[in-house]
């Protein structure tokens, strides 16, 4: 299959290979040393320390997939996917925590900001002073995203906004949302009626709800964001132009769907870890139970699982860096990756037994993280559409 390359001419390469070994050395120490043994107080508060989000801006890591003209450290998507499946052996939270400034919410900025917006808000972000949101969902409108209803009304050199957007990552935090509104009421071909617009999270009218109370990631809040007459001015519309947020929202979550299968592939690592530990000492019928071959068929099927996923995360990325579209890849990704953290988080249980079903045991805990990935950046069925639509376009080229 061949693809237009419309990101970029040449390969991106990135940084150096020490640098990145380097980089990923030290994250390998840090994520065991420190963020692993503070995974239960994580849990318990339902907060990220303070000094832990100072370390992660002193490392770098907010700015990890910027270039270094805005402070960022100018990673490729290979060297990206490196590092967070080194960040993700630890609670899913903390990569939660960075997710929007290395991802969507600063992506966006980069791809299609005006240079007057990237220097504005990418070196704030970059450096982790400023933490991002990216607000799509809406009440009535998840993964039907373009029929949102937060509208953007321009009111001479301002526009006013008025909506709501619903189960939005990092709100509580955020400095600065990436806010998908509607700059036509009729839903126009291409998704055209959608603008985006960078709104300080400060600005008078915009309010942000109580923290949701979920099932896992606790320590990474989610909240609804409340519209109320926001008045921004024009200059803060993506691009200056109107109708390309949807195109813009697309392109960003094609690289946060990368990001999000290392993200499973991290944590799948983790959780056979935990699972392979526990086989080798809880000893039932006099012996380890994982001498029993039934168990090490979990443990066979779980590493073929996640060796399939860290093939197909590494290989989307090289694609992304040679420039290729990879549209239909990213959704392969995310599919595949985040059924498979799935499996292996259940046969995880499975292995621990009695203690895998009670809140001491940190698999427990892994278990209900894990089942966000399915549902989040677009859910399998709508993986499952993209693949097939790209699939339909392109299938007499195979
Ligand atoms: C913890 C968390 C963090 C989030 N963070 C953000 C964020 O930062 N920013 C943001 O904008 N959003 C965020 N979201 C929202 C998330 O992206 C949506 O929940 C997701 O896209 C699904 O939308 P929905 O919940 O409205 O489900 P729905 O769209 O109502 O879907 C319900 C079910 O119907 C299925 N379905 C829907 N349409 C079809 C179809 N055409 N064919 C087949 N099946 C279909 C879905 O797959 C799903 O199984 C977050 C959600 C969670 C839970």
């Amino acid at each position: 299959m061949t693809h237009a390359p419309p990101f970029a001419s040449s390969a991106d390469p990135g940084v150096d290979a020490d640098t990145l070994s380097m980089l990923r050395e030290t994250l390998h120490r840090y994520v065991r040393e420190r963020l692993v043994p503070l995974e239960d107080q994580v849990a318990r508060e339902e907060r990220i320390p303070d000094e832990v989000i100072a370390e992660f801006r002193d490392m770098g890591l907010f700015g990890l997939t910027l270039p270094a003209e805005y402070g960022g450290l100018g990673l490729n998507m290979s060297q990206e996917v490196e590092l967070v499946m080194e960040l993700t052996w630890t609670s899913a939270a903390f990569r939660s925590l960075v997710s929007m400034n290395l991802g969507v919410g600063s992506h966006a900025i980069l791809m299609d900001g005006t240079q007057e917006q990237r220097h504005r808000w990418l070196p704030d972000l970059a450096s982790g002073k400023v933490i991002a949101g990216f607000a799509l969902t809406e009440p009535d409108s998840g993964s039907d995203s373009a029929a949102l209803r937060t509208r953007a009304v321009r009111d001479g050199d301002h526009y006013v906004l008025n909506g709501s957007k619903r189960f939005i990552s990092n709100a509580p935090l955020a400095g600065l949302f990436t806010v998908m509104a509607r700059t036509s009421p009729e839903r126009l071909p291409g998704n055209a009626h959608v603008s985006a617009f960078l709104v300080p999270a400060d600005t008078p009218g915009l309010r942000v709800g109580e923290k949701d109370r979920k099932m896992g990631h606790s320590g990474a809040a989610t909240a609804d964001v409340y519209f109320d007459n926001v008045r921004i001015p024009a200059s803060a519309l993506l691009g200056g132009v109107e109708g390309r947020g949807f195109v813009s929202a697309m392109k960003a979550l094609d690289r946060g769907r990368v990001n999000i299968s290392a993200l499973c592939v991290g944590q799948g690592k983790r959780i056979l870890h935990e699972m392979l530990r526990y086989a080798t000492e809880r000893k039932q019928f006099g012996k380890p139970i994982a001498e029993f071959q039934l168990l090490q068929a979990m443990f066979a099927d779980s590493k073929t699982d996640l060796y399939a996923a860290e093939c197909m995360v590494r290989d989307t990325a090289r694609r992304r860096d040679a420039g290729e579209r990879i549209s239909l890849e990213a959704s392969c990704c995310k599919l595949f990756a985040s059924e498979m953290v799935g499996r292996i988080a259940d046969r995880c249980i499975q292995v621990y037994g009695g203690a895998g079903y009670m809140q001491e045991s940190r698999v427990e805990r892994f278990y209900r993280d894990v089942r966000l990935f399915r549902i989040y950046e677009g859910t399998s069925q709508i993986q499952q559409l993209v693949i097939a639509k790209e699939l339909l376009k392109t299938f007499e080229a195979f």
